[in-house]
Order: structure tokens, then sequence, then C-alpha cells
């Protein structure tokens, strides 16, 4: 459970830049969130500060209960890598390395013996049909089986949130839908999602939408 109270990011910049403004959010379990607005208005900002990559300026930020703003950066850094997954709009993946080194490598908590981290990384690639993907390059798959192999990455932690920055943004109309098809598979399983997009095919199938405008959210 994601629990914002009057968050609020402001850049040290000349003058500074306030991206968040006390921002409040409720977002519980195996819900599916999509945040739209306009270019500059906070998307970005606001997934970072989910995504415990940035630190706000002022109000609070609880996650499954832990106050998040008051741990030190070990600890955030924990945090992170046993409860969030990030999934972007370029793939990241090293294109020499196969599919299934590529789910490996993913930087994760208690990441454990190479053994288990591969079982771990075939059970992901189960999870985004792409078992018959292990062994190829990126550059041998398409944009939607690139996005899977990601989204394999992501659960390798196995997050219990999924926080995602224009997944969609470089696929074509079918591989959106094998993405979508995917995530709802994966709220089925309990998982939490929060997308940004600019996409109504996105948005148009989450449980709730939210507007960002200069900074400053509302639910519609
Ligand atoms: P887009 O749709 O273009 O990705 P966005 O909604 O994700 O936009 P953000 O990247 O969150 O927007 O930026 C929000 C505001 O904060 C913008 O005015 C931006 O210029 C500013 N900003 C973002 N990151 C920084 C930074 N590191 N330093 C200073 N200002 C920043
Ligand atoms: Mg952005």
């Amino acid at each position: 459970v994601i629990l914002l109270d009057d968050l609020t990011k402001e850049f040290p910049t000349d003058p500074p830049v306030r991206a968040l403004s006390a921002v409040n959010l409720r977002v519980e379990r195996s819900d599916y969130v999509a945040i739209v607005g306009p270019s500059g208005s906070g998307k970005s900002t606001l997934l970072n500060m989910l995504g415990l990559l940035d630190r706000p300026t002022s109000g609070s930020y609880r996650l499954d209960g832990i106050e998040t703003t008051m741990l030190k950066d070990s600890a955030r850094t924990t945090v992170r890598g046993s409860r969030i997954g990030f999934v972007f709009q370029s793939f990241h993946l090293l294109p020499h390395r196969s599919v299934l080194e590529n789910v490996m490598l993913a930087e994760v908590y208690g990441r454990g013996s190479r053994k288990g981290r591969r079982e771990r990384a075939l059970r992901a690639l189960e999870r985004v049909r792409l078992s018959h993907r292990v062994e190829f390059l990126p550059g041998r798959m398409s944009g939607g089986e690139r996005q899977r192999a990601a989204i394999a990455r992501a659960l390798m932690g196995e997050p219990a949130l999924l926080l995602c920055d224009e997944p969609t943004g470089n696929l074509d109309s079918r591989n959106t839908h094998a993405v979508l098809d995917l995530f709802g598979e994966l709220r089925a399983q309990g998982m939490t999602i929060v997308v940004i997009t600019h996409e109504n095919e996105v948005s148009e199938r989450a449980a709730r939408r939210v507007r960002i405008t200069d900074g400053t959210l509302a639910e519609e």
C-alpha cells in the first residue's frame, strides 16, 4: 500500500522548480493506477519518489507501513530492491547478452547464488511467456518481446509494486495489448501497478486514472 501525504518536491535550481506540490495519494494492493498529464507536469518526478530513487523536500511517503522519508540511503536501497520493480519506455537490455543473462543481471536485494538466480530468472521469464526465447539476443526479438524481457527483469526481486514510465511508448498496438494483458495477469496475482502513460489504450485498462497538472494531482 502506497500512502503519500502532502508530498512536495522542489528542485534547487535558480529559480527553484516545484515539481510536486503537496501531493496526496493512496494506492491499495493489486490496484492499477494510470498517471496522465502534459510534459513537464511532474509524472517522472512522482514515479522517482514512489520508486525511492529520489527524496521529497517535505511530506510523507509510507510504503507498506514503512515511513520511507526517515530511512537512510542503505535502507531505502533494501526496500527498493525487495519491494519495487521498474519498467521504462526503452528496455535497457544489454545487446550482447542473452535474454536469460539480462534477467539474471537484475539488481535485486538478496540475489543469492548463480544457480538460484538462474532459477528465479527462468521463473520470471515463464511469467512473461518468454520461455522459448531465453537464449535469444535482444536484437533478434520484437519490441514486445523485449519489453516482456525487461518486465521479467523487473520481477526478479519478486516485487509487490511495479512502476512503469511509458512502458508501451515504443510498441505498436498489438505488442501494447500483449503488455497490457500481462499487467492484467500480474494484477490478478496481487501486483500493484502504477503506470505513466500518454496512451488512452493504457489508461483505459487502469482501475483508476490520476491527472497531474503543474505538480498537483487530481483523481478522474
Ligand atoms: P515528460 O512527459 O516530458 O516526461 P514529466 O511529467 O515526467 O514530463 P518531470 O520530468 O517530472 O515531468 O518534470 C517536472 C518538472 O520538474 C519540470 O519542470 C522539469 O523541468 C523539472 N525537473 C525534473 N527533474 C529535474 C531536475 N533533476 N532538476 C531540476 N528540475 C527538474
Ligand atoms: Mg517523464
